[in-house]
């Protein structure tokens, strides 16, 4: 399977990237719904979490209070390093499951943290949605409506227009409006299939 990684810092177009590439036809395999995937009601990480930080953490509905578990580790280190030695692997199995059952042409890869957390080598090639700090807080805010505040602090979590950039083979600048994203997607589909055909002759 050939697998384009997309990345961006938060609020940058991932999704609505995505959702243009998915528009053509393409599976996307989304490394926030495997994160949720694998501790839904009634799995073994949910029933640990649980056995670790206190059933309260368990919503009336069965599922996982992610905010709660926010609160509890986001102070602790400790406490994060535990919760990421448990859901780490769970998560990089779930995500190459999806990639592995996809069965477009090629499958796009979607990840906040591409970058930070090595999922990149996951990837044949990278796609990053770039766009200027400012607009990148103007859209979370307005999204979410978040504060500035809140949104930098999770922006100084995330690596850099720069890093990001740096590993980049294509870019979407997203600066533009969204009928514009339309039709660099549909040309960047092109050079997918393109690379996903020689790709499947070499093998
Ligand atoms: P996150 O990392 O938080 O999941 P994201 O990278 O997936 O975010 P989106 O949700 O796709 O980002 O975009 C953030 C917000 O900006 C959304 O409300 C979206 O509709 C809007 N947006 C994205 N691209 C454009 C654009 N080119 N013009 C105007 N608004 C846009």
């Amino acid at each position: 399977m050939f697998v384009v990684g997309l990345t961006g810092g938060i609020g940058s177009g991932k999704t609505a990237v995505s959702d243009r590439f998915q528009a053509l036809g393409i599976e996307i395999v989304d490394a926030d719904v495997a994160a949720r995937v694998v501790v839904e009601p009634g799995t073994e990480a949910l029933e640990k979490i649980a056995s670790h930080f206190g059933k309260d953490l368990i919503a009336e509905d069965a599922h996982l209070d992610r905010a709660a578990l926010r609160k509890k580790v986001f102070d602790d280190e400790n406490e994060r390093h535990w919760l990421e030695k448990l859901l780490h692997p769970l998560i990089g199995t779930e995500i190459l499951r999806q990639l592995e059952n996809a069965s477009s042409p090629y499958v796009i890869f979607v990840s906040p943290l591409m970058v930070e957390a090595g999922q990149i080598a996951l990837c044949d090639c990278l796609l990053v949605v770039d766009v200027p700090e400012h607009i990148q807080l103007e859209r979370t805010m307005a999204r979410d409506n978040n504060d500035a505040q809140q949104v930098k602090s999770i922006m100084a979590t995330q690596a850099t227009r720069e890093e990001r950039l740096a590993k980049a083979d294509y870019v979407i600048v997203n600066d533009c409006a969204l009928e514009q994203l339309d039709q660099r997607t549909t040309e960047l589909h092109s050079t997918f299939l393109e690379l996903t055909k020689q790709k499947n002759q070499e093998i």
